[in-house]
């Protein structure tokens, strides 16, 4: 749409009205979305996008999911909140059915991703001062440069993004900061009270950014060594993502707490979860620790059923199918702006070179051809579309890539 069209338009109302009243913490495409179905949204004009974002990968299982819709509207109408006061006949097989495919042993349920992330700081915490004996208020937690864990205070106090960080301190103290990928510097950096190291098995947020072959095998070597905690923030990665159900199976092996969210709901509901392999869970005794909404039967019911779906439809094996296609027709592409293009499964990033005029150009480009996708930082663009995208899609993204760049 060109700007005069753009002043005229219903959309432009949308945007103005948000500009009036709403805190300005995001800077959004310039589309205002008002329907949803499986990898297609529609805007307020009436028109189609195919959906690269996928919500940071919270719609993994497509928008709408009608099996997920179903156990929504029907748990609404019967029982929505409770509190832990009391218990409720969803929780229970939420829990079984999530340790039986993630082969965990303990669950504890949250609503966003930062606080799962800040669930299992907690956790690590305790399990330091109480099993590994760590002096009181002592305990370190190692976490990598360029992490993305969410937006509370103690998470943006250890990022190293300054957009992220800046001018929200002071800080909690007890984090140390070592460059991701490099197992070497993980090492040297744990000492007698280091408790966990918290780490993306793939930083998404960072632009995809796939850490050296062997790197989170080794880390889990160091970790076990010396009785670390290895938490893995498998929120963006986790769920079929990357073509695996969670990514560390890539390197066949298990964290002592996953963190999952976002698509933990197909994007219906926010809903996360600390996963335990260890009995590091067991630190924690009533009261200490809690939410409102965590647990609820609504969440807990739409997560049964957004984890039911991506099984039974096979979305973690289209993942990586698709995804691999996609991504060799994407390393096709013979055009001299793009630096380069990394991924697993469906997480896949396009980076361009730092003169090629910047990542939002393109996907302003890609929007006006019906393909919505968001730049992370200046030169990276994501592509992280619904799990249930099929190969005629795959090819037809690839497509509008190429006539774009
Ligand atoms: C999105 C994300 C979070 C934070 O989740 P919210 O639900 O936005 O709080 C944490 N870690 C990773 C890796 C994420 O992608």
């Amino acid at each position: 749409m060109n700007d005069i069209a753009l002043e005229r338009s219903l959309t432009a109302s949308y945007i103005a009205l948000e500009a009036e009243y709403g805190a300005k913490n995001y800077k959004p495409l310039d589309v205002v979305l008002t329907r949803g179905e499986g990898v297609h949204v529609w805007d307020v004009e009436g028109r189609r996008y195919l959906d690269c974002l996928s919500a940071y990968s919270a719609v993994n299982q497509g928008h709408c999911h009608p099996k997920i819709l179903a156990a929504m509207t029907q748990q609404a109408q019967r029982l929505t909140l409770t509190s832990r006061a009391f218990r409720n006949d969803q929780l229970a097989p939420f829990y079984e059915e999530l340790c039986a495919l993630t082969n965990s042993h303990k669950v504890l349920p949250m609503n966003s991703g930062a606080e799962a992330v800040e669930t299992a700081l907690k956790v690590a915490r305790k399990w330091g001062y109480e099993v590994k004996g760590v002096p009181d208020g002592q305990a370190e937690i190692i976490v990598a440069a360029d992490n993305f864990h969410g937006r509370t205070i103690a998470i943006v106090g250890f990022s190293t993004d300054p957009t992220s960080n800046g001018g929200f301190g002071p800080y909690p103290a007890g984090f140390k900061v070592v460059p991701y990928g490099d197992a070497a510097a993980l090492e040297a950096a744990i000492g007698p009270n280091t408790v966990a190291f918290l780490v993306e098995p793939i930083q998404g947020e960072a632009g995809v950014i796939i850490p050296p072959a062997g790197y989170l095998q080794r880390a889990r070597e160091l970790c076990t060594k010396h009785d670390v905690i290895l938490i893995l923030d498998e929120i963006q990665t986790g769920l079929g993502r990357t073509g695996k159900l969670l990514a560390e199976e890539h390197e066949g092996i298990e964290a002592d707490l996953t963190l999952i969210g976002k698509a933990l709901s197909g994007g219906f509901y926010p809903v996360s979860a600390v996963l335990s392999n260890s009995e590091v869970m067991s630190v924690l005794h009533p009261g200490e620790h809690g939410s409102t909404f965590g647990g609820n039967p609504l969440a807990c019911a739409v997560a049964r059923a957004a984890l039911k779906v991506l099984v039974e439809e096979g979305m973690v094996e289209n993942a990586a199918r698709i995804g691999a296609r996609l991504q060799a027709s994407l390393h096709a592409i013979a055009a001299p702006s793009v630096k380069e293009v990394r991924g697993r499964g469906l997480m896949i990033a396009v980076e361009l070179h730092a003169d090629a005029g910047g990542a939002r150009r393109v996907c302003e480009a890609l929007q006006a051809r019906g393909l919505l996708a968001k730049e992370t930082h200046e030169h990276t663009i994501r592509i992280a579309p619904p799990l249930i995208l099929t190969a005629d899609q795959a090819d037809w993204i690839a497509e509008q890539f190429a006539a774009v760049l």
